[in-house]
C-alpha cells in the first residue's frame, strides 16, 4: 500500500486516472466500464483501444446508429457520416 503523498499520486496518475478515463470512455461506447476500468488502470496503454474501437450499441448523448448502414456515428451529427442517411 502507498505510505506517502509521493507515492499516492504515482498511484493515482498511473492507476486511476487511466482507468477512469477508459471507463469513461467504455460507457460512452456500450461497453462495460468495470472491466474497462480494471484493464486501463491496470495496463495505461489500453486506453487507446478503449478509445478506438467501435461503440457496441447505441448510447443516448453519445453514438447514433445508421438505420440503413448500421455505423456509428457521434451524436450530435444529424446524418451519417458513412451514407449521409438523416439521424433523428
Ligand atoms: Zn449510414
Amino acid at each position: 500500500m502507498p505510505t506517502n503523498m509521493m507515492e499516492w499520486g504515482f498511484v493515482v496518475v498511473f492507476f486511476l486516472l487511466p482507468g477512469t478515463i477508459g471507463a469513461w470512455i467504455a460507457h460512452t461506447k456500450g461497453r462495460n466500464p468495470f472491466l474497462w476500468f480494471l484493464l486501463n488502470a491496470l495496463f495505461a496503454p489500453t486506453v487507446m483501444i478503449t478509445a478506438f474501437q467501435r461503440p457496441l450499441r447505441p448510447v443516448e448523448g453519445h453514438y447514433r446508429q445508421c438505420p440503413k448502414c448500421s455505423e456509428f456515428s457521434k451524436w450530435r451529427e444529424t446524418s451519417c457520416r458513412f451514407c449521409g442517411t438523416g439521424l433523428s
